[in-house]
């Protein structure tokens, strides 16, 4: 018989990511809290759970791709959560980006209650998510990533060990703190070589081989026409939301806080993803910055570092 995993929050990383595990022939018991995905799990081949419990029941792997911090915090700690339901010895995945402390906290609750787990953030978006190519990167024992590796496998194509638990969502957090200051870098690159009259076909060759090269220009660029199937061409339908990408650099924030780190250019970019999602925009992809940053100088609408 296929083992089963149970699996909760079935959005735009989640669907897919279900869909690779059916394919390996892996039985998925699905929960999410909204009804259109639940019938979108269901038609693709995953049987219903009623709860988050029930989710859990004869799994031996529960995965959870959640939106924020207080969402894990309700599927983990609640009466009804993980930690309550899960049967001993059960394998914990939280693939969610959320804080370094909510991660820690939910890890040391469910190792009192001799359940295994691994905070397993992602990064590769819902393009790499259709095709099972994610890449983890994993906090917790080596025991507990070693165990989690054959389903990790199934969605990804490359498995970091970052460290104990929280590691893996610590490393995330620096990532997309990068990640949100090089798309407003390539916005802006391409932008103003459109100002500047250049041959933009021109300009985006030279630049991505070149030092300005960077992972958004090259990989998921912000404007239509240089790079296929990502939201840019598709009237920046996400994908990754703006609203995802403000929540991330809030979280690099918050983390850069705690340990007194100086992070002026994140904290710039928090300011501009934040004006966006306030105009309108937290549903866009993030990509869709370059709406903005193509807009005239003068109209830039807030100081640096005011979110
Ligand atoms: P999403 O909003 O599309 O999906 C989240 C799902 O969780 C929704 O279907 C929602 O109904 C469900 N949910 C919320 N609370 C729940 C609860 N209590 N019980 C059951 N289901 C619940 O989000 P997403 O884009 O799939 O992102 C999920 C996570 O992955 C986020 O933390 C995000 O930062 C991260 N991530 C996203 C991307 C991306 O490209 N979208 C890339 C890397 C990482």
């Amino acid at each position: 018989m296929a083992e089963t995993i149970g699996f909760i929050g079935l959005g735009n990383m989640g669907l897919p990511m279900v869909e690779q595990l059916l394919k390996a022939g892996y039985a998925v018991r699905a929960f999410d809290l909204s009804e259109p995905a639940l019938k979108q799990a269901s038609e693709a081949g995953a049987t219903i759970a009623k709860s988050i419990s029930d989710a859990a029941q004869s799994a031996t792997t529960v995965i959870t791709m959640l939106p924020a911090g207080q969402h894990v915090r309700a599927v983990y700690l609640g009466d009804d959560g993980l930690i309550a339901s899960a049967a001993a010895g059960t394998l914990l995945i939280d693939s969610s980006t959320i804080d370094v402390e909510t991660s820690r906290e939910v890890g040391t609750a469910a190792a009192g209650s001799r359940l295994e787990m691994i905070d397993a953030p992602v990064t590769g978006g819902v393009m790499a998510a259709r095709v099972g190519k994610l890449n983890f990167m994993v906090g917790g024992t080596e025991q507990a990533f070693e165990r989690a590796r054959p389903v990790l496998d199934v969605m990804g194509q490359k498995l970091f060990y970052a460290g104990p638990q929280g590691s893996g969502i610590g490393v995330k957090i620096c990532n997309n703190m990068s990640l949100g200051i090089s798309m407003i870098a390539a916005a802006e690159t391409l932008m103003m070589a459109k100002r500047l009259g250049l041959d933009l076909e021109r300009t985006y060759e030279i630049v991505t081989n070149a030092s300005g090269q960077n992972w958004a220009l090259s990989n998921y660029c912000p404007l239509p026409g240089f790079v296929e199937g990502v939201p840019s061409g598709n009237g920046y339908k996400p994908g990754f939301t703006a609203e995802m990408m403000r929540k991330d650099l809030r979280l690099s924030q918050d983390a850069a806080r705690s340990v007194d780190a100086c992070t002026p250019l994140a904290a710039h970019a928090l300011s501009i993803f934040s004006h966006f999602c306030d105009s309108g925009d937290s549903q866009t992809d993030y990509s869709g910055i370059s709406k903005l940053i193509g807009g005239d100088a003068w109209d830039y609408p807030f100081d640096p570092g005011q979110e």
